[in-house]
């Protein structure tokens, strides 16, 4: 293929991936942006096929593979396991940069190719890759066992810890040195994996010390971090489509990243350094605290309080996704309106497991997207509110985030539900939420508790109403 097609190609599938984020960005605007998305990744995987002139059968071989595992994984996957499968994949995106890196400084015609200034650049492509690369991967596995619950969602705080990162940088940079030295005489192999053991520790301490309430910020991270290893990949690759798209997705990540903390009012720094500004769990964090009686009600009950109302908020958690109860809360919200009330959603940033989580599946269940707001758009409304339902969500209602400096979520606005006339939460038991921290939401004089699974209980408020 000529290189004129290619570049010309290699444009058009930039502006989709740019039409696909701006696509992205807007609930009512997705579905359009992630045809943007697959139509410039089509664009881009044929053209670059076509422009390969050697070894064919091992790309296909490749293509075909992990295209069989991407559509057994995508086929396979519960809604409530996105995020583990995200964590995952990102880690395949580390792993690339790391494989591509080794090959590219062991390619035979490097010392041939590149001279001087020349080599020493490519040099640092190679170095910079493999370390960005390795941190992603390493952080991303772990990430991946936190999210799943394979391993502990707690921060693992190792004393020096803030040293004990600012000893692998500085080693790093010394590394580079050596590296960078080494290779021009046809050297450098120790430096680089020596640097790629420090890059993979460091990447699991780094995921180790950011836990509970703060893990929405690791996963928009280590996508910011994906990015990155991609655009390093490219630049390895001399591949300016995959440099441009890594950067895309490095960016976008990085915007994520900072929205989530400003959603948790945490500063970035302090939650990548792991646990700067958090506590180890405080007096709050204790579900054993006695902190009075909770009042349950029947589905009946509930039903009759809501269609008694005239307004009312839905919030829906975590616990929502794992039930699969999209579909009934969006049958309960049409036979609400039909009686005129009024019903309306309030999300939070950080409610399920991945962002947009809640936006993702009440799309899925058809809920209409103009009475679906953000947290800030309708927290002042609480107030005027007569029936606040909240559906499996705990730790983006819990009111000692505000009241409570010990908390570990201490800071972070939440949806202030209980300043409403009643509030009705669903959930099986009295279990913390993923920060494990007890919820005095539970025992307030205007709350009632509907114990049980999300959708048996809103099947059954359903029937009655
Ligand atoms: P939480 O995890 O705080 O609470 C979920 C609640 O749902 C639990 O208390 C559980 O109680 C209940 N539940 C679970 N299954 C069911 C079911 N089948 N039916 C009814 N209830 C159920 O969820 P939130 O959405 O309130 O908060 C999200 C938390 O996750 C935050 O701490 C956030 O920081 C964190 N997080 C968010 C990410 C993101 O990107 N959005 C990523 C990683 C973490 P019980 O067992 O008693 O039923």
């Amino acid at each position: 293929m000529s290189e004129g097609i290619v570049t010309a190609s290699y444009i058009g599938a930039t502006v989709l991936f740019i039409l696909a984020l701006g696509g992205l960005s807007n609930q009512e605007t997705s579905r359009r942006g992630v045809m943007y998305g697959m139509a410039g990744m089509a664009i881009a995987l044929i053209v670059t096929m076509a422009s390969v002139t050697a070894n064919m059968g091992i790309l296909i071989g490749g293509l075909v593979i992990g295209g069989a595992i991407g559509v057994v994984l995508a086929k396979r996957v519960q809604m409530t396991e996105m995020p583990e499968l995200v964590a995952i994949l990102h880690s395949l995106v580390g792993m690339a940069a790391v494989l591509v890196g080794f090959a590219n400084f062991m390619d035979p015609g490097r010392l041939e190719h590149y001279a001087g200034v020349e080599l020493t650049i490519h040099d640092i492509e190679t170095y910079l890759g493999i370390l960005i690369g390795a941190i992603t991967f390493s952080g991303s596995v772990i990430a991946f066992g936190k999210l799943s619950g394979k391993m502990s969602g707690n921060p693992l705080m190792i004393p020096g810890r803030h040293f004990i990162n600012l000893g692998l940088l500085l080693g790093s940079i010394y590394l580079c040195m050596m590296f960078v030295d080494q290779s021009a005489a046809g050297g450098g192999f120790m430096p680089l994996l020596i640097m790629t053991g420090i890059a993979l520790l460091f990447g699991i301490h780094m995921v180790m010390a950011i836990g509970g309430a703060d893990m929405p910020v690791v996963v928009s991270m280590l996508n910011s971090y994906s990015g990155w290893a991609a655009s390093a990949t490219g630049f390895m690759l001399n591949n300016d489509l995959l440099i441009v798209t890594g950067a895309l997705v490095g960016s976008s990540g990085a915007i994520l990243s900072y929205i989530m903390c400003r959603a948790m009012n945490r500063k970035f720094i302090s939650v990548i350094a792991g646990g700067f500004g958090t506590t180890t769990g405080g007096s709050s964090a204790g579900a054993d605290v006695d902190q009075g009686e909770v009042v349950a009600l029947e589905a009946p009950e509930v039903a009759s309080l809501l269609a008694e109302a005239k307004e009312v908020m839905i919030i829906p958690g975590y616990g929502m996704a794992v039930a699969q109860a999209q579909h009934i809360v969006c049958e309960i919200t049409k036979a609400l309106k039909a009686k005129k009330v009024n019903v309306r959603f309030g999300i939070h940033p950080v409610a399920g497991r991945m962002p947009g989580h809640m936006n993702v599946l009440l799309a899925e269940a058809r809920v209409p997207y103009d009475i679906v707001y953000e947290m800030e758009e309708i927290n002042d409304d609480f107030p005027n509110i007569d029936v606040s339902v909240v559906i499996g969500a705990n730790d983006i209602v819990n009111p000692s985030a505000l009241t409570d400096p010990d908390s570990p979520i201490a800071g972070m606005p939440v949806l202030e539900c209980w300043k409403g006339t009643t509030t009705i939460v669903l959930k099986r038991g009295m279990a913390t939420g993923y920060a494990g921290v007890q919820n005095p939401l539970f025992f307030e004089d205007n709350t009632r508790m509907l114990f049980g699974d999300a959708r048996a209980s809103l099947d059954a408020v359903f029937k009655n109403l």
